[in-house]
């Protein structure tokens, strides 16, 4: 079983994926790790991230364990994040680790940007998770000040417009709506509300009975 969840910065996809796994059973992976891993150890070997060739070492070199590096949440490694996400060849180095994951029984539910259209194209169930922009910057705004950040949020929806446009408008695998996703919008549901109506699509989907 492959759930495919895919969605903008702050939309409520990744704590969806967590509580969506840990509901049936699944392992979860935050795809979006991957690709600010690769920023963090550019960063780390001093490479400008427009650096196609150390880009792709980075990719290709990449420790799953330091997947868990508590640095990766920083607001900074995410908008570095996009801009390696750009290259193809990061794309494709990454590719391999996130389908063996998917494959992986009983099932796994795989968050990111273009998980139902190029990661897992079969993948049994795919959500496009979205919210309103103000909304989005608003929950991340929260979440980063409550975290002690020093941001305003005229910043935080500076950095999420920039950020979705960067991530739709790149021309190798761009965030997009896969044909066959169920559309889930979070704009007025607390987690509690968009866990229990992402549930629903599931087992709707799935054919599954309560
Ligand atoms: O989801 P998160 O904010 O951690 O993602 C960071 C960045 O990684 C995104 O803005 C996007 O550019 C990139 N990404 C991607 N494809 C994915 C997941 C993330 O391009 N499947």
């Amino acid at each position: 079983m492959i759930i495919a969840i895919d969605g903008p910065a702050a939309s409520g996809k990744g704590t969806l994926a967590r509580r969506i796994a840990a509901h049936f059973g699944y392992q979860c992976l935050d795809t979006g790790l991957l690709y600010r891993a690769v920023a963090r150890d550019l960063r780390a070997a001093e490479q400008p991230l427009d650096n196609v060739e150390a880009a792709e070492w980075a990719a290709r070199s990449l420790d799953p364990a330091t997947l868990d590096d508590i640095g990766l949440r920083h607001p900074g490694v995410g908008e570095a994040a996009s801009v390696v996400a750009k290259i193809p060849q990061v794309r494709a180095a990454l590719l391999a680790f996130q389908r063996d994951f998917a494959a992986q029984e009983p099932g796994a539910v795989l968050d990111g940007r273009d998980i139902g259209t190029v990661v897992c194209p079969n993948a049994d169930v795919k959500l496009f998770i979205n919210a309103d922009v103000e909304v989005r910057a608003r929950r991340r705004f929260e979440e980063l000040s409550g975290r002690g950040e020093p941001v305003t949020y005229d910043r935080v929806l500076e950095t999420i417009k920039a950020r979705d446009a960067r991530d739709s408008g790149r021309a190798d695998a761009p965030m997009s709506i896969a044909a066959d996703a169920l559309l889930l919008d979070t704009t007025n549901l607390d987690i509690e509300a968009a866990f229990d109506a992402a549930v629903g699509l599931i087992k709707r989907k799935i054919g599954q009975q309560d």
